[in-house]
Parts: structure tokens; sequence; C-alpha cells
């Protein structure tokens, strides 16, 4: 039987580890802390899923896959996982992200439409959109309850065999490694050296400590604090009634309120460097009066709803926010540099990845350690607000 340790029990790594043990592997799981513990980015009250990736269409076509992985995971335990209550995006140019976004569904096949601005009316209990060139409606968009996701992965994937430890593991250096670092297909837990046929670093923001910055070639790690907000609104500002909505060039998104923590309308412009395991998670109030504003333009009505729930997370950003998959020592692999646009695709990536280690076909070479152009237009614009 194939053997793997699977490092970190976030969304990527319990959703891997479940995959792998389904389909055969003798896994083991190991996280410092518990699966959906709050310093993950996993463990955000709530994702966003959408297919809109610009004129990207892997991630398209990735996430198109993932919601199925997501419905039949919320079969599977019960509850609902993914609230599919769609998404408003609001496109300020007539020919930007949006539009590229609107020709690569629609070659998918995967349902959009084009709206009038002024058909936000529809969505949204009060919406003033006199700033904005169009509407890209993605019925089959959503919300993600992530951090209960997270849990449920991890539960299934004990369920099915894998061994779950608690423990802080550390990369096992192969002897006589200089210049290059190479490392053998183990993990270090207090002092003991556990070996498997493949070992799969997960570890989120976390990896960058870990490994020696050589190990990244060219494709360095930033870490970056993130502020997430939620504001108490009226019922009817729930969702699915209230979907999710993303303003792509003002970097600013958010969605109905779910599980009664609120309204979300945050911004996706990177923060300050951040250090996940000691840093403060408090947030800057500077971003409560940019949310503020945002919501006095878009969503008038509620400029002065009071913030009922915070959380500070961070983002783990390669240059130009597409992932790293890669093979740094035989069997030994990175998984990480989610950029901030990972959690929506973890089942369906689970499965991409299962085939890598089982040496089906190689990762995408846009995930490599090779010297990577600045970009961040995977997620949003990089505009504050
Ligand atoms: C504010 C914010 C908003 C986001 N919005 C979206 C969105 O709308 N849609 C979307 O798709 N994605 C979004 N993302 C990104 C998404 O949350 C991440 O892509 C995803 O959660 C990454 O999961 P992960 O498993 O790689 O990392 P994590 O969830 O951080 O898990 C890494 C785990 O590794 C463990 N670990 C680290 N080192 C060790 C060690 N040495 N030994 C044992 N365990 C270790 C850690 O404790 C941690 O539990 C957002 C992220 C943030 C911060």
């Amino acid at each position: 039987m194939k053997s793997v340790i699977v490092v970190g029990a976030g969304i990527w790594g319990t959703s891997l580890a479940l995959r792998l043990a389904e389909t055969g592997w003798q896994v083991t799981l190991v996280e410092q802390h518990k699966p959906g513990h709050v310093r993950q980015a996993s463990a955000g009250e709530t994702r966003l899923l959408r297919c809109a990736h610009g004129g990207d269409e892997w991630y398209a076509k990735l996430a198109w896959q993932a919601r199925d992985g997501w419905r039949r995971l919320g079969e599977r335990a019960g509850e609902v996982l993914y609230h599919e209550a769609g998404m408003v995006w609001f496109a300020r140019r007539p020919d930007g992200w949006e539009y590229a976004s609107h020709r690569v569904l629609k070659n998918l096949d995967i349902a959009c439409e084009l709206l009038d601005p002024a058909e936000g009316a529809r969505f949204f209990p009060d919406y003033r959109g006199d700033d904005l060139s169009f509407l890209l409606w993605e019925p089959h968009a959503g919300v993600l309850r992530a951090r209960r996701a997270t849990q449920v992965t991890a539960g299934l994937a004990v369920a099915a065999g894998v061994r779950l430890v608690r423990a802080r593991a550390l990369p096992v250096r192969a002897e006589g490694s200089s210049e290059t670092p190479a490392y053998l297909s183990a993990v270090e837990i207090d002092g003991e050296v556990r070996h498997a046929d493949r070992v799969v670093w997960a570890c989120g923001a976390w990896l960058p400590a870990l490994f020696d910055a050589a190990t990244f070639g060219g494709t360095p790690l930033t870490v970056t604090k993130q502020d997430t907000l939620h504001f108490a609104v009226p019922p009817e500002w729930s969702v699915p009634e209230t979907p999710a909505w993303l303003d792509y060039e003002a970097s600013a998104y958010g969605h109905g309120d779910v599980d009664g923590v609120g309204m979300k309308t945050t911004s996706d412009a990177e923060g300050p460097p951040y250090e996940p395991e000691h840093g403060e998670r408090v947030v800057d109030p500077a971003g409560v009066d940019q949310a503020r504003a945002y919501l006095r333009r878009r969503f008038p009505s509620l400029a002065s709803a009071p913030v009922l729930f915070s959380q500070v997370c961070q983002y783990a950003l390669t240059p130009d926010a597409e992932w790293i998959v890669a093979e740094v020592s035989p069997g030994v692999w990175l998984l990480g540099g989610d950029s901030g646009h990972g959690f929506k695709h973890a089942p369906a990536l689970a499965g991409y990845l299962a085939g890598v280690l089982d040496g089906e076909y190689a990762p995408e070479p846009r995930f490599g350690l090779h010297e990577r152009s600045p970009s961040r237009g995977l997620r949003t614009s990089g505009e504050v607000w």
C-alpha cells in the first residue's frame, strides 16, 4: 500500500487526505493545532465560490468541478456547506476582467448573464449602480461555510481511515545537501523521523518558515494580514435572498448574512506583512471606515450598519497569484501559495493532486518554482475600494 504524510489540516490538506484515503493510500495527516483552528486560512467563516477567473479557463473549469464536490460533501455530511446564492459582479469597464470572464464561461457552458446595472435592484434590497458599466450574473456561484467545511472534511478523512496526528512536523534535510537544499520523504516529529512514499507540505502561510528560501526558487511566498468584516443587517440581506457580490476594480467583495454573523463587506487589497502563528488578530480600524465608505456608495441604507463580527486571516501570496504544486526532492511536495483564492477549488484540486502524486501526469507548469512575473489578477485588481 502506498503511504503518504500530509502536513497541514487546512482545506487543502484535509481534502487531499480524504481523497487519497478513499483511493487506497495509507494516509497520516499532521496538524499542529486542530482542523478548523482560527489561525488557518481555511477557518474563515465563509469563502466565495465563483467560476469567473477573467480569461483563465483552467481555474474556471476547476471551480465548476469543485462545485459538484462541495454539494456531494454537504450531502455526505447531512448539512449545507455551500449556499448557491449566485454572484453579481460589478463591472466598471465594458471590456475588462468581467467581460473576459463572461466569454470563458460561455465557452465552457457555465451559466452566466450580462445585465444592465439597473438590474442590480433585483438582487439587493437597496443598491446603487450608477458608476457601473454592466453586471455579470453567475447564478451557480455562492458562499461556502468554510470553517465548518474544513472540520467536516477532516472528520470524513478520519472516518475514511486517515490517521490524524496533532504535532508540529519539520522537514528532514538529506545528508550532504548544501547549496541546493534536498529533503527526505519524511517528517520529524518530536525528534522522531517518520518516512512515507510521499510527503506533502500543505502548510499555508507557515510554509516559508519551514523551508530555506532557496527551496522556493523563483517563487517566493509573501504572507499578508487580511481583515474580514461582517455588518449587522436586516433579515432581507441574508443568503440566499441576497447573493454574493464582487467589485473587481475596487477589490471589494462580500455576501449576505450566513449563520447570523452579518453581511460580509471586505477588501481583497493586500494587507501588511504578517506572521500567522504569533501575529495579533485585531482588525485595523481604517479598514472599517473603508468598508463603510463602500457600503455608503453601493448599498446606501447600510452605511451606518454596526460591525457585528470581524476576523483576521492571512494570504500566502506568490508573485503571480498562481499556486505552488512542486516536487522539491523525490517524493517531497510543496503545496501552497494559495494566494487568497484556493478554498473553493479544494475538492477538485484534491482529485487533480491525487493524479499528480500517483505519477499519472505532471503538474501544470504554471505551478512550478520558476521565476514568476508579478500579477494578481486571479483575485481582483488590487486597487483599494
Ligand atoms: C480573508 C481571506 C479571504 C479569502 N477568500 C476566499 C474566497 O472567497 N474564495 C476562495 O476560494 N479562497 C479564499 N481565500 C483563500 C483560502 O482561504 C485559502 O486558499 C485556503 O484556505 C488555503 O488553505 P490551506 O489548507 O492551504 O491553508 P491553511 O488553511 O492555512 O492550513 C494550513 C495548515 O497547516 C498547519 N501547519 C503549518 N505548519 C505546520 C507544521 N509544521 N506541522 C503541522 N501543521 C502545520 C497550520 O496549522 C494550518 O492548519 C481567502 C483567504 C483569506 C485569508
